[in-house]
């Protein structure tokens, strides 16, 4: 899709300060094909130009063929458009993800990885109920997944991985992740933009009694250090389903699961206590995030099954 020139006139009218990623955003374009932030010495010559070559979609395709390698890791950082109560913007895990593969790239500029341009739309069906979210159904998700799979199978690269920032498309990617190893042979990875505590992500807030989810102290910090301009703490409000634990056994998840809508938790469509949320804890979660998925990318790098002929094989000199 291309955006008309009077639509970028007036969205540079009514918002200078908008960054590509949300002009793209307001534009409602599934992808965002914004460059990577310049890599070390700004960029690797390749022919006659200089380009970032942790930027899948910057490169021309011979580029990005003999850039590939058997180890190398073609990352699709996916988010949401999805409502996140009135104090965060609707594109909020869209916005995180693509900060995180953005950061990782830039500070871990050894991997041998690709990024895709971040994916906008996911799978959010427990927002809809609340105007401005943006979601694909199921079969049209699923079927995206597979396009992308299907593609990157075809330019040779042997690694594939989901770098997630929303809960609930999760486990639609798992079904993809593995139609994709079945039908592309690719090894195929579903990695999480934030990094659980026995990875060095701090631990859940006790205020938020481990139910966090959405909205939450967590989410409302990381926008805050990363795009402060977009949220608007005045209108914050705790919403805690401390119901949920009066159950013993059943939970958002963990094996024994009920389905829930957003508004089934709360009014606001908030899981958690986005009062308590600072910058500087934004900041400490996300650099978590970041080192926590460079050092999966590194492993993904090198991950093979012992026993697989297809998907690449064994990277050479890995044992
Ligand atoms: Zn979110």
């Amino acid at each position: 899709m291309t955006s008309s020139p009077a639509a970028l006139r007036w969205l540079a009218a009514v918002s200078d300060d908008l960054s590509t990623s949300a002009k793209a955003s307001v534009l409602g374009l599934v992808t965002m094909p914004a460059p990577l932030p310049p890599a070390p010495e700004g960029g690797e010559p390749v022919g006659s130009k200089t380009v970032k070559l942790r930027s899948f979609a910057d490169l021309c395709g011979p580029d990005l063929a003999a850039a590939m390698t058997p180890s190398t890791v073609v990352l699709q950082p996916i988010g949401a458009v999805e409502h996140h109560g009135s104090h965060l913007p609707l594109a909020t895990d869209a916005l995180v993800v693509d900060a995180v593969a953005r950061a990782v790239a830039s500070e871990a500029p050894d991997l041998d990885m690709l990024v895709l341009p971040t994916l906008y739309y996911g799978l959010s069906t427990e927002h809809v109920w609340a105007p401005g979210t943006v979601s694909l159904s199921p079969s049209t998700f699923l079927a995206l997944l597979d396009d992308v799979g299907a593609s990157v199978a075809r330019t040779g690269a042997k690694r594939f991985a989901f770098l997630n920032g929303h809960g609930g498309n999760t486990h639609l990617l798992r079904v993809a992740a593995r139609e994709i190893r079945a039908r592309y042979h690719l090894y195929t990875f579903v990695l999480q933009a934030y990094a659980p505590p026995e990875h060095g992500g701090p631990p859940p807030d006790p205020e938020e009694e481990g139910l966090g989810i959405h909205g939450s102290l967590s989410e409302t910090s990381v926008v805050l250090h990363i795009r402060p301009d977009l949220v608007d703490m005045s209108r914050a409000e705790r919403s805690v389903p401390s119901w949920v634990n009066r159950y013993g056994y059943l939970g958002f998840t963990g094996g024994s699961e009920f389905a829930w809508l957003s508004n089934d938790l709360s009014p606001t469509g908030v899981a958690g206590d986005p009062t308590l949320a600072t910058s500087d804890k934004g900041e400490e979660h996300f650099s978590a995030a970041v080192a926590h998925i460079a050092r999966v990318v590194a492993e993904a790098s090198r991950f093979s099954f012992p026993t697989s002929t297809d998907g690449g094989g064994p990277v050479q000199g890995d044992g």
